[in-house]
């Protein structure tokens, strides 16, 4: 390996840890920040640690926001009646890119994976069963079409199904496997459309 000194050794070190950065590009960025305009370098540094800084989870749903409640759980023109229950934050994005969804979400932030030693309450399970209450018609269960993604919607369809409360899984026009976040808008707006009772 090159000899660099040891702040840029230490730059080189860190961005190497994110995800997609190898060796190789790790060093084209630190070089490139080392090039950049001091004041440059002082916004990217300051946006990085702002974002971690500012956001939080919403208390509600778990979605990212600035504020205790994010703009979807304060809106008083979605339908809080209806729930749709999400892996990961970056899912939300893509059902909202479809503009036809106008319920609220749920956030579980992983998936039951027993092989890997995630249990139903290491998920954000229990605030989800203690989000309803009787203004709550459905739940939606768009977990991603895997192993994973099925176990954990079947686990809370058996949880809530008792409750009275309507449960659909929303159709398989994602691919088997696939990913939500990456799924074009007709693909996910089919899938909600063809959403069934579970
Ligand atoms: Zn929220």
């Amino acid at each position: 390996m090159e000899q660099y000194t040891p702040p840029i050794t230490k730059l080189i070190e860190e961005l190497a840890k994110l995800p997609g950065i190898g060796r190789k590009s790790a060093q084209r960025l630190a070089f490139h920040i080392l090039d950049m305009k001091g004041n440059d370098v002082v916004e990217l540094a300051k946006a990085i640690v702002n974002a971690k800084k500012l956001t939080k989870h919403c208390k509600t749903c778990g979605n990212l926001t600035e504020g205790e409640t994010c703009s979807i759980c304060s809106n008083f023109k979605r339908d809080h009646s209806t729930i749709c229950v999400v892996e990961d934050v970056r899912d939300i994005a893509a059902m909202e890119r479809t503009k036809e969804y106008k319920g609220v979400y749920h956030v579980l932030h992983g998936t039951i994976s027993p092989l890997d030693g995630i249990g139903p309450e290491d998920i954000n399970i229990k605030n989800l069963v203690s989000r309803l209450n009787s203004e709550v018609t459905e739940v939606i269960l768009a977990t991603n079409p895997t192993i994973e993604g099925e176990a954990t919607a079947v686990y809370i369809s058996r949880l809530i199904k008792p409750m009275g409360i309507r449960t659909t899984r929303i159709a398989h026009g994602i691919p088997i496997g696939g990913d939500i976040e990456y799924a074009d808008e007709v693909t996910l707006m089919r899938a909600m459309e063809g959403r069934r009772d579970m």
